[in-house]
């Protein structure tokens, strides 16, 4: 478990790895709030809701309103459920909270009920803002994106599920993001539930293996020694190749013709048992000489 904030280079490569879509705004990787406060240790990761509806919140969060500076938040998350990198570092999405809230969050506890205010936030929680106005659901391509999104950092951190909030949950006055009606947070357990799946299924898995290579290797076929050339089956030739194809005769059935031997010196024994040899192949005259070539060879020590 790691509390050293993400660099830039880290968070593509870990939303990469989660299949979490995404877009760089701007100078996003060093627009932050550092010179403002603290960023780090980061101990979660803090979802919120903007409250409006429209299509592109990207310059919103990126700037900020009055009295509230961007970057609004690290992450946006627009409505056809893609992340876009808004600000690295320090963002002003979570304000003051619950000292018990982060106490918890830090240490994967159960969350207590917030009830005070005096802890700075934003030095300690990512936080993704998401394009909608919380009076109603956000879109389903939203809500798998934001799974992806939250393992991603839960990955790298090594955290669990348990290092998730609602900013509703986290003590500041009057906010009940992220909304699915009216003043209505979502049920942040269940939205756990489903983080916790997503980072469990480990994307690395999803990757189709190779397939896998038969485990018995077919048998390599009896290697057949180079012939080595008609020159040593003549009339008074005398060499070791004459005794290894004695010998392949013999082994072959040919064992009759050979009262003695098989020897190194070329006999009439040698040349009458390859010519048999040859005439079990179906070959004649030409072809059944008894002086053995290369076809001769090659299906003898096959
Ligand atoms: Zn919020």
């Amino acid at each position: 478990m790691t509390t050293t904030p993400m660099t830039p280079t880290q968070i593509k490569a870990q939303l990469k790895k989660f299949g979490a879509p995404f877009k760089e705004y701007k100078d996003w990787d060093s627009h932050n709030r550092n010179h403002k406060g603290p960023w780090g240790p980061v101990h979660g990761f803090m979802v919120h809701h903007t409250g409006s509806d429209s299509k592109d919140q990207r310059e919103l969060l990126y700037r900020g309103i009055t009295d509230l500076p961007g970057p609004l938040a690290q992450f946006g998350l627009s409505q056809d459920g893609t992340v876009h990198l808004i600000g690295w570092g320090r963002a002003n999405h979570a304000g003051l909270g619950d000292d018990d809230v982060l106490h918890a969050v830090k240490n994967e506890l159960k969350l207590p009920q917030d009830n005070e205010s005096n802890t700075d936030g934003n030095r300690h929680f990512y936080g993704v803002e998401i394009w909608y106005s919380g009076s109603h659901k956000m879109t389903e391509a939203q809500y798998a994106t934001l799974r992806k999104l939250a393992a991603a950092v839960l990955d790298f951190h090594g955290w669990s599920e348990k290092s998730v909030i609602g900013h509703g949950e986290w003590g500041s006055p009057g906010k009940w993001d992220p909304g699915y009606a009216t003043g209505k947070m979502m049920g942040m357990d269940d939205v756990r539930k489903d983080i916790k799946a997503t980072l469990a299924k480990k994307p690395d898995d999803e990757k189709p293996k190779p397939p896998s290579k038969p485990t018995t290797p077919a048998k390599p076929k009896p290697s057949i020694p180079a012939f080595p050339g008609t020159y040593y089956f003549r009339p008074g030739a005398k060499n070791s190749y004459v005794t290894m194809l004695g010998r392949q005769l013999v082994k072959k059935g040919y064992k009759r013709f050979y009262k003695v031997g098989p020897g190194a010196q070329w006999t009439a024994v040698d040349r009458a048992a390859v010519r048999a040899f040859q005439t079990a192949q179906g070959w004649a005259g030409s072809n059944a000489d008894g002086y053995p070539g290369p076809e001769t060879w090659k299906r003898l020590f096959s």
